[in-house]
């Protein structure tokens, strides 16, 4: 077993020789889940999908970096609003944006977005979400049809019986004569219930579980299994059903597999890493990840990055939406701008080493040892000197998104940290002598002193990338 292996020849002798230690970890360490859990199971080798081209410049799938989508909560027929929400989700870092396009008035805004987006330089891939509507709309106003880069479409929501295939079909048809690609989006809470009602009678007569089982352990099973499953599990199969015979039917209506992104949102964490696990294998089309609903913003980030770090770290998901609910009120406390969803979804991308996007800052939390809240007020500055430059840094510093900075508390952690960064710079403590040694590259190259320590870094810092990140300079 992999724990043996480690104790006798993985650590140090002093802990080698101590069996209890061995014996301690074997109970912690249960061996079903080593058995369950391959290693490779639980690296980040990317599910191959389909690649779907979304504008020139953007495609969503396996071949391409994990893309970071947005969407408005203005009037569509709003249109400066919308206009200046687009642009600051887009500059936050949203490859896409989608809007609300509800009625005739939104519909006729968005040629007229487009057109304000372009005329400032901005060329923005609008993502229209329509709901009962949607074909009624992309039929009377082509300018939206021709204008949106993508058309989200929830199955749920075109219409029921004999008219949902029709409407859906009337979509599709639109898409394809302007070439644009659509997700299908199923929701648990707009779930289509015609399908739900048949799944919960096939249920009922036992035939879902051997569909269940093919599904979760990943091959074909012969034999006839006739046991009823439980609502969730028939939940998961009615959502991936959805979604799929969805895709069919649009490629059915001439629409081709690579214009095909599909979705299955949940709004509770355990049901949404299950029901994409299974979808994951039972399709090759790309997967939009987010956790539906997710709640107000400290809620909502936490349970996001939990469903969707599970998942990104299985290599399922090629484009991801944080969908929280802005705080209200002072429009300069983060948690009340929109943009925090893009922020937090980058966050999570380059936590888990899958998409870089700026210097990461690696800082303490403080503690009884801190001296003072300088070093907080250090980590903070200089993230925010990060945010300010890096537009400039990403043209002049090709690859300065990777850097590692430190900026640490005291001496416990301080110079160990900074040394494991491409630099860092460790504060005095409580008690230690009133000096900030900063280190570059693993070596102690400076000590700061004084009043303008956090000023002296950001220029040692600023150097730094100058010398090793210029164009310029061979490296
Ligand atoms: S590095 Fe020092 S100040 Fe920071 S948390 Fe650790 S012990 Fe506390």
């Amino acid at each position: 077993m992999a724990i043996q292996f480690l104790l006798s020849d993985g650590l140090p002798r002093r802990f080698a020789a101590r069996s209890d230690i061995k014996v301690y970890f074997q109970d912690l360490v249960p061996e079903r889940y080593l058995e369950e859990m391959p290693y490779d199971k639980i690296t980040q080798v990317r599910r191959q999908t389909t690649q779907v081209k979304i504008s020139d410049n953007l495609y969503i799938g396996s071949e391409h970096p994990i893309v970071v989508q947005s969407m408005t909560n203005t009037a569509t027929d709003n249109i400066d609003a919308s206009v200046a929400q687009v642009k600051a989700l887009y500059l936050a870092g949203s490859a896409a944006v989608r809007l609300t396009v509800k009625d005739e008035a939104g519909a006729k805004a968005i040629p007229q977005i487009d057109q304000a987006l372009k005329s400032e330089g901005f060329n923005i891939p609008l993502v229209g979400d329509f709901h009962y509507n949607g074909h009624l709309l992309l039929d009377k106003f082509p300018a939206c049809a021709q204008a949106l880069a993508k058309y989200r479409i929830n199955p749920g929501n075109v219409g029921y019986g004999e008219k949902h295939d029709y409407n859906f079909d009337t979509i599709v048809k639109i898409a394809k004569a302007n070439d644009k690609p659509i997700r299908i989006g199923v929701n648990w809470g707009s779930l289509d219930q015609d399908l739900l009602t048949e799944f919960m009678d096939l249920n009922s007569k036992g035939k879902l579980s051997r569909k269940f089982k093919e599904l979760t352990t990943n091959s074909f099973v012969f034999e006839e299994i006739n046991q009823e499953l439980n609502y969730k599990e028939v939940m998961y199969l009615c959502m991936i059903e959805s979604a799929l015979r969805s895709a069919e039917l649009a490629m059915q209506a001439g629409l081709s597999e690579d214009r095909i992104i599909v979705s299955t949102k949940m709004s509770e964490l355990q049901d949404l890493i299950n029901v994409y696990r299974l979808i994951a294998r039972a399709c090759k089309f790309p997967l939009h990840l987010g956790l539906t609903e997710a709640g107000t913003p400290i809620k909502g980030m936490i349970a996001s990055s939990a469903a969707l770090g599970i998942l990104l770290q299985e290599g399922i998901g090629d484009t991801i939406r944080m969908s929280l609910t802005p705080g209200v009120g002072d429009p300069l406390n983060p948690l009340n701008d929109r943009t925090l969803e893009v922020r937090a979804c980058q966050e999570l991308l380059q936590a888990l080493e899958l998409v870089y996007y700026k210097p990461s800052v690696t800082s303490c939390p403080g503690c009884g040892r801190t001296s003072s809240t300088y070093f907080q007020l250090l980590a903070q500055e200089i993230n925010e000197y990060i945010l300010l430059s890096m537009n400039d840094w990403k043209l002049k510093y090709p690859g300065v998104e990777k850097l590692k900075i430190a900026v640490m508390g005291c001496i416990v952690n301080g110079p160990g940290e900074s040394k494991h960064a491409d630099i860092g710079i460790s504060l005095p403590g409580d008690n230690e002598e009133p000096v900030a040694p900063v280190y570059i590259n693993g070596e102690l190259t400076q000590t700061l002193r004084g009043e303008n320590i956090s000023k002296e870094f950001k220029n040692i810092l600023s150097e730094f990338i100058e010398n090793k990140f210029s164009r310029y300079v061979r490296h």
